[in-house]
């Protein structure tokens, strides 16, 4: 059984307004009494002021779902590291597979984007996993692999001292369809290997969190393999009592 603090965070993706926000903070904080993970939630960029004052007095953290990896500057649209920083964020999600296969950011650009973020102050959630068609051709572990390797090689191994991992298999993001806890376990085991090879100590406190159509139902079982931390959570973060009940099984 590992010693690692088990977290739950939730991506909202692009969803949210200022009313439904109020109020699914006041559903989770009514009911975080019987929560033991670490939780945090990432709202879309115009609502993370508005989250900042919410969450001041609870223990729940902030995150931002990507930022750039640019500089202040002339990037018109783009997002600074320390903007977020500024705003409250601890956390920030990059290479999530939206923005990879909906934005073009490549493995290069999402390792400058894990740096960026770390410059800053914020611990990144570097979002890795395969496609199915890459599973199904059984390339998941040469997938994890590369995107891993992209930002080992920009970052080093020690840099995993303050960031996470997230596995999500694409074809199991928004589609009812999750990897079972053993597929899951495989691949999390297999990170945890990458990261070990050049740092033991690196890969056995690093937290590698799961997400991809987690629901209050698989939660448990996905939860209690040894090399998974917690997860990270789409819709199902949108429902404070199902959010609730996902952190719950993380106990
Ligand atoms: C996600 O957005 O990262 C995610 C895992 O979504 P869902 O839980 O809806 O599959």
């Amino acid at each position: 059984m590992s010693t690692r603090r088990k977290l739950v965070a939730g991506n909202w993706k692009m969803n949210g307004s200022l009313v439904a926000n109020e109020a699914l903070v006041a559903g989770l904080v009514a009911g975080l009494g019987e929560v033991a993970c670490d939780v945090m939630v990432c709202p879309p960029f115009p609502y993370l002021a508005q989250l900042r004052s919410l969450l001041a007095a609870t223990p729940i953290g902030l995150g931002a779902q990507t930022l750039s990896e640019h500089p202040v500057g002339a990037f018109t649209g783009e997002v600074e590291a320390g903007m977020l920083r500024e705003l409250g964020c601890r956390y920030v999600l990059v290479g999530h597979s939206e923005r990879r296969s909906l934005f073009g950011e490549t493995d290069a650009a999402v390792a400058a984007k894990f740096v960026a973020a770390q410059g800053a102050g914020l611990v990144p959630v570097l979002c890795v996993g395969e496609t199915l068609a890459e599973r199904e051709a059984g390339l998941t572990e040469q997938v994890v692999s590369r995107q891993l390797q992209a930002v080992l090689d920009l970052a080093g191994f020690a840099a995993f001292t303050s960031a996470l991992v997230a596995y999500e298999p694409v074809w199991a993001i928004g589609t009812g369809r999750t990897a079972s806890p053993q597929q899951a376990q495989a691949v999390h085991a297999h990170i945890r290997g990458l990261l070990a090879a050049g740092n033991e100590a690196v890969a056995a406190g690093v937290s590698i969190l799961y997400g991809g159509s987690v629901k209050p139902q698989n939660a448990l079982e996905l939860f209690g393999q040894e090399d998974i931390d917690g997860g990270l959570i789409g819709g199902a973060s949108l429902v404070a009592d199902d959010f609730l009940a996902i952190c719950r099984a993380a106990n």
